[in-house]
């Protein structure tokens, strides 16, 4: 049973104009914390149905005065002014780049913390305690904020996004006084990079990574994401090399992942990499070097050469769906 009776507020996010899958996780995990409600607040015109889904009882929408909240100054100003209606025990997102960066703002302009890349959260004693780990997936940490109003941001596919019998949310509007800082940048235009409709990499559930041991050929790498529905990702030296686009980089100054699956092809294991895929829960490493240190870490490792290993299993995966 959960042990907080006090309303919990989730940022939500939504993608043409549909609530993410990320934002359902989030809000599945509020509604397992409290009795006291979740509420949302949406920076953009909300997906009402699947709030209601997803047992959003009152959804608060800034008005953001032509602003874009991809502005991450708009963006925790309009979610301070929800905060400051809704009064919520807490503060749930997405811990997505983006994510991140309003947890912080927000943290600071609330006095109190933020806990980020959080991979469960547990109510204890009336207090949230948020889980991470760290120290390239050795350690598991608890943590409380301890004041003030608590800031957690939770990574995406460590939970189940499941949907409950609810009616659509109260939609209320929150006037936001934007300080001239959020007012200091406009966006001209945004324009998103073609994924081959594959997941973002930041969300998927499956990521197929591919490293200096590809020798700048992608084609084997995507073959094998492809049959098993995965994102593609890569390792600095791939993407320095310019084998595949910057946004695919996985790692201390790349993208955090946190698939169930993560497979590394060619890739080293090196402490910047790891460090942001170290919250996958299956590591599978195919390397022809018997000593790489990703085979420390991975939970299945195959000693070969990539060019023999992934047409077989890329085959061998064929021929069990028939
Ligand atoms: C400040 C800083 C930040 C960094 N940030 C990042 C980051 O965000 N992300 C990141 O990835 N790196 C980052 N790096 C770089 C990082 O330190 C490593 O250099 C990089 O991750 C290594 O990439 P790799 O595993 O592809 O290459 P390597 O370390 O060269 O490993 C290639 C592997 O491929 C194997 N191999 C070769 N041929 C085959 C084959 N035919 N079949 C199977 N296996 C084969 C080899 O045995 C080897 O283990 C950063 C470095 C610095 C200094």
């Amino acid at each position: 049973m959960p042990e907080l009776d006090r309303p919990l507020l989730v940022v939500v996010d939504h993608v043409d104009g549909h609530l993410t899958t990320p934002s359902a996780e989030v809000l599945t995990l509020a509604r397992s914390l409290t009795t006291g409600g979740v509420s949302a607040v949406a920076l953009e015109a909300p997906d009402t149905a699947a709030l209601g889904r997803h047992g959003v009882g009152v959804v608060y929408v800034p008005e953001l005065d032509g602003l874009s909240p991809t502005v991450s100054a708009v963006a925790a100003e309009a979610v301070l002014a929800a905060v400051a209606q809704a009064r919520p025990a807490a503060v749930l997102l997405v811990s997505s780049f983006a994510g991140k960066e309003v947890a912080a703002r927000l943290a600071v302009a609330l006095d109190s913390g933020a806990v980020v890349d959080a991979t469960g959260i547990t109510a204890e004693d009336g207090a949230l305690v948020a889980s991470k780990v760290v120290l390239q997936g050795t350690w598991e940490t608890a943590c409380e904020v301890t004041r003030g109003v608590p800031v957690i941001a939770v990574k995406p596919t460590v939970v189940e996004a499941t949907a409950v019998d609810g009616a659509e949310p109260e939609t209320v509007a929150v006037p936001v006084d934007f300080s001239a800082a959020a007012r200091a940048v406009r966006v001209l235009s945004r324009t998103e990079h073609p994924r081959g409709g594959r997941a973002p990499l930041g969300e998927a559930r499956t990521v197929v990574v591919g490293g200096r041991g590809v020798e700048g050929d992608f084609s084997l790498v995507t073959e094998l994401a492809d049959e098993i529905g995965a994102a593609v990702g890569a390792t600095r030296v791939a993407t320095d090399e310019g084998w595949i686009e910057h946004a695919a980089q996985v790692g201390q100054t790349g993208v955090t992942i946190s698939p169930r699956l993560y497979i590394g092809i060619g890739v080293s294991g090196a402490i910047h990499h790891t460090a942001g895929m170290q919250a996958a829960q299956t590591i599978v490493a195919v390397n022809s070097d018997p000593e790489a240190p990703i085979f420390e870490m991975a939970d299945l490792g195959i000693v070969g050469d990539l060019n023999d290993v992934l047409p077989q299993a890329i085959e061998e995966l064929r021929r069990l769906r028939g």
